[in-house]
């Protein structure tokens, strides 16, 4: 599903690369934890894989798609592959629950008919079903994550990738959205998450990618937070 063959990446006026000879392979339905401290390279592999960023060298191939001969007017199909889920939510502040899941449906042009059928399926699997008209404001950052999770679910993406879904929430709620990754995951969606959360990484025992000044430093399966070289 997403393929990194000896990628490098060094941002323009820079002298150190943001990542360096990068070589993995995340399969269809894999569930991945990328870690490491600030400034290691996470948002960076995370941007590649969107194509908000090129490789210096190397390539970078998604579902099949090498993402350097990806012409840009094929960006925004390949973008919606991705569903993308943030610390901070995102929501759109005047939109209610429902509408805020609808519209990234209505922005890719789908038909009116089918929003009203699945947005309220996916807020049910969210377990928002009841909250529909609510504003964001009004729920707790736990629910607005579930929103979120909602919005980047509802088209069905091939991969979901979340940066620090957890770390604006409380260790309960954290747990929560967990299991709602984990559930989306379960349906074949494959999902990559940036975290901090030592809890959750043991707790889950997924795959675990560490990165250390832009090197991968590690990739266990079964992983753990801590790991003892
Ligand atoms: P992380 O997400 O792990 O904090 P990043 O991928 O954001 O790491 O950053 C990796 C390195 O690349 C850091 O040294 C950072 O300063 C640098 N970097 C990130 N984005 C840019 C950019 N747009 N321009 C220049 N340097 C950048
Ligand atoms: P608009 O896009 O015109 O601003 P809305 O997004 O509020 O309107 O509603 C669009 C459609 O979605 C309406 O036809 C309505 O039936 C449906 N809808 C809006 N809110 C809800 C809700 N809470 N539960 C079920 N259907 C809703």
């Amino acid at each position: 599903m997403i393929r990194f063959e000896n990628v490098s990446k060094t941002y323009p006026n820079q002298v150190r690369p943001a990542l360096q000879e990068m070589s993995l392979e995340i399969e269809r339905g894999e569930f991945v934890f990328v870690i490491g401290s600030s400034g290691s390279g996470k948002s960076t592999f995370m941007r590649l894989i969107l194509r908000e960023e090129r490789p210096s060298t190397g390539r970078v191939v998604v579902a099949g798609k090498d993402l350097n001969r990806l012409s840009n007017w094929k960006l925004p199909q390949h973008r919606r592959l991705i569903g993308t889920v943030f610390q901070d939510f995102r929501l759109l502040p005047n939109k209610t629950v429902y509408q805020n899941v609808a519209f990234a449906l209505e922005v890719i042009g789908r038909p009116k008919g089918q929003i009203v059928k699945v947005v309220p399926e996916v807020l049910e699997l969210v377990g928002l079903a009841g909250k529909e008209d609510r504003m964001p404001n009004e729920l707790s950052g736990g629910e607005q994550q579930r929103v979120a999770v909602a919005r980047a679910f509802v088209n069905r993406p091939m991969i979901l990738i979340a940066d620090e879904p957890t770390g604006n929430l409380d260790p309960e709620t954290s747990v929560g959205i967990m299991k709602l990754l984990d559930r989306i995951n379960r349906t074949g969606t494959t999902v990559v998450m940036v975290t901090h959360d030592q809890a959750i990484v043991n707790q889950m025992r997924k795959r675990v990618l560490e990165l250390d000044q832009g090197t991968l430093v590690r990739d266990q399966a079964r992983g753990v937070y801590g790991y003892v070289r």
